[in-house]
């Protein structure tokens, strides 16, 4: 049967992958069903004109989504009761995403979470620390346009997500946007005006969809342990610091003194550098001895921190601040949350923050 949709086919290297096709002979006798779960959580792509402006219509993403199905790839889809624009976004969605991944982990081959741009990357950095041992591929999507606009780019990432998701041998949390497949742990929302709205600026693409689906096999992770998801602690205080020239030092020294935080992420200059303001570090030295941390990262989209580049990185580097390397402001807050969750403080937070876990930073 010639036909436009899924089909399985055999890749270079003679594995069973399943494709999207123009125009090819489907295989629709001995195919073997891919199975996929879809978590609907809200963002532009499912929303519609309302009287009170653009808005998520419960329903219609799941009707939408119909199109999708072929005889070599079934899905269930699961609407959250609540879809939300996803700026509202809280620790306990992450929570239930992580549930819904867990109890679910055995009955399918790949998920795809379907989700608004604005924190996109904050949750597929929780889903790629929380899923720890995840051995099938997890697809975050969504859209600059929702799908009932003419224009929309949510088809293609949509088709991009599912493609993705059937990759047997992909396993890690992903980000598919603009014919770009990214690790979500590398991701970043850098462009809300063009279709062009995630890159991950400091590691390679994971695919490329053009006319053919270029996989950029030789870069993706491989699982090394049992899936073992970890529970995220939602009571946890985690803030972010963007410093800027004058009073913001001396703000955010006395947020970690004084402000009952957990842990904090400092967003500082170039390679790491700050001012040596003393209430800055006397705040980290504070929260670094509670038990907690102050992960180091650098304001700039391209580079890392590197202690000792300047001397002007030196007093937050002796006050305790671990040094974040190239981590995204969104894998350093999601790297915080989940070793805090899994009940690590003192030395073994700072060990693990130093530690490369799922490939999060260079
Ligand atoms: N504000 C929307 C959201 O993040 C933006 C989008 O989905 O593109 O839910």
């Amino acid at each position: 049967m010639l036909s436009r949709g899924f089909c399985h086919c055999r890749d270079a290297a003679d594995r069973r992958v399943l494709r999207y096709h123009a125009g090819c002979l489907m295989l629709t006798k001995d195919a073997t069903m891919t199975r996929l779960l879809i978590l609907y959580t809200g963002g532009t792509i499912g929303m519609d004109h309302t009287p009170e402006g653009l808005a998520p219509v419960p329903g219609l993403l799941p009707r939408l989504l119909e199109r999708f199905r072929t005889p070599a790839l079934d899905f269930d889809v699961v609407e959250y009761p609540q879809l939300i624009d996803s700026s509202a976004i809280v620790p306990a969605q992450w929570q239930q995403l992580i549930d819904d991944l867990a109890t679910r982990y055995a009955a399918y081959d790949g998920f795809v979470v379907i989700h608004g741009t604005d924190t996109m990357a904050y949750t597929a950095s929780v889903l790629a620390f929380a899923l720890q041992g995840l051995a099938k591929p997890v697809i975050v999507t969504g859209a600059q346009l929702p799908l009932v606009h003419p224009r929309s780019d949510g088809w293609s990432n949509l088709a991009d997500a599912l493609e993705a998701a059937s990759q047997p041998d992909l396993h890690e949390v992903c980000i598919a946007f603009n014919r770009l497949l990214l690790r979500g742990c590398r991701a970043r929302k850098l462009d809300a005006a063009s279709f062009a709205g995630f890159d991950s600026p400091n590691a390679p693409a994971l695919a490329r969809f053009g006319i053919q689906a270029h996989w950029q096999r030789q870069h993706w992770l491989r699982a090394s342990q049992p899936f073992q998801p970890v529970a995220l602690d939602v009571s946890l205080k985690l803030a972010s610091f963007f410093l800027t020239p004058g009073y913001a030092s001396t703000l955010a020294g006395q947020a970690m003194q004084e402000g009952g935080l957990d842990a904090a992420v400092l967003m500082s200059y170039g390679n790491g550098n700050t001012p040596a303001d003393p209430v800055l570090l006397d705040g980290v030295a504070a929260l670094t001895a509670r038990g907690g941390a102050v992960l180091n990262i650098s304001q700039v989209v391209h580079g890392a921190v590197e202690v000792g580049a300047y001397a002007a990185s030196q007093p937050l580097a002796r006050a305790g601040a671990i040094a974040g390397a190239d981590l995204t402001p969104e894998a350093a807050t999601a790297k915080l949350l989940v070793l805090l969750s899994q009940g690590l403080r003192g030395d073994a937070l700072r060990q693990q923050l130093s530690t490369v876990l799922v490939s999060e930073s260079s």
